[in-house]
């Protein structure tokens, strides 16, 4: 499986807020989501000192609470590693005065630096702060201190759908169904905001509390009102033709595209163009698609080979009379 990361040059992301999250998305939420609710009067929300994200949402939570404290690592319990990224490890983590279990990633700036991925991690955290429905990773604040840079996120106990597929070789077509419907919803409220996420993978979506997928890794998303971007960047796997070709901007399609290689990868173990990387890449611009077993039921072959074609049919209706 080709999995090289790639990443082009990008202004910087705008700084609009994209929250539009309600209080009554949290009380239909799982036991996570209810955690965030009552965290986000604890924690300062996207706040590196003393400055508060500009979320209404958050906002009504801080107007009705004491002035915010000024978030640092003491505060937290760190427990076991759950994992490790390209710039920092992940930790789980207790916050001692609430006693609220959640992820600490611990991101290193020399590393972030080493990289040049300033923009990466920025992007990151701006867009992930504004995020809030039950289909996405809870972001509850973030801080920052000489070395680091911490963001709270909500505890997946399920881990990483990736492993899960890896272990089980491929999902039942019910199995796949469902978590194509949950990432689709989570993709109609990020378009819905105009953010495309550009890297959708198993590696990129956890499994929360209670089996339900939770889409996270915002580093290669983007904010894009018009629709319309130019960088190349992604998983090679999951890039779109209009993307590889580089020829023209592309549009929030390009998740959709990807929708469509996830349902491939889902149903059979590995994504549709997966060869050496010169293969790969000619296999993407021709969409030359791997043969879908036999076994896999005509509903579901239209399924992966509907979605890929962007925007002839909407995926919401697809994944909906799917399921
Ligand atoms: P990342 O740096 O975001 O790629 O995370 C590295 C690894 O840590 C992931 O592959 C997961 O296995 C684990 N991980 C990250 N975030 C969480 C979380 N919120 N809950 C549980 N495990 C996580």
């Amino acid at each position: 499986m080709v999995n090289t990361t790639i990443a082009g040059k990008e202004t910087p992301a705008t700084k609009t807020p994209v929250c539009g999250a309600s209080e009554s998305q949290f009380q239909i939420c799982n036991p996570g989501c209810l955690t965030c609710k009552r965290l986000s009067s604890v924690f300062v929300f996207g706040a590196a000192s003393s400055q508060v994200a500009s979320s209404s949402h958050v906002a009504n939570s801080i107007d009705q609470s004491p002035p915010p404290r000024k978030l640092h690592r003491d505060m937290f319990e760190i427990g076991k590693r759950l994992g490790e990224g390209k710039f920092g490890r992940v930790y789980l983590a207790k916050h001692r005065e609430s006693g609220y279990i959640c992820a600490l990633k611990v991101l290193t700036k020399s590393e972030i630096e080493f990289e040049g991925a300033e923009t990466h991690v920025r992007r990151e955290i701006e867009i992930h702060t504004h995020l809030r429905h039950p289909g996405i990773l809870g972001f509850y604040g973030w801080f920052h201190d000489s070395r680091h840079i911490y963001l709270i996120l909500e505890y997946a106990a399920g881990g990483e759908l990736y492993k899960v597929l890896k272990r089980v070789g491929y999902f039942s077509e019910r199995r796949a169904a469902k978590y194509i419907t949950q990432i689709t919803m989570s993709l109609l409220y990020l378009h819905g905001k105009n953010i495309m996420h550009r890297d959708m993978k198993p590696e990129n979506i956890l499994i929360g509390l209670r089996g339900e997928l939770k889409l996270a890794d915002f580093g290669y998303s983007v904010h894009a009102p018009g629709n319309r971007r130019t960088t190349f960047c992604g998983t090679l796997d999951y890039l779109p033709p209009e993307m590889v070709r580089h020829e023209e901007s592309y549009t929030m399609a390009v998740d959709q595209w990807t929708l469509g290689v996830l349902a491939y990868e889902f149903l059979v173990g590995k994504p549709p163009f997966d060869d050496d990387v010169d293969m790969t890449y000619t296999r993407i611009i021709e969409r030359d698609m791997k043969p879908l077993p036999y076994y896999i039921s005509a509903e579901a072959h239209d399924f992966v080979e509907s979605v890929r074609i962007p925007p002839s049919r909407p995926y919401l209706h697809f994944a909906q009379s799917y399921t």
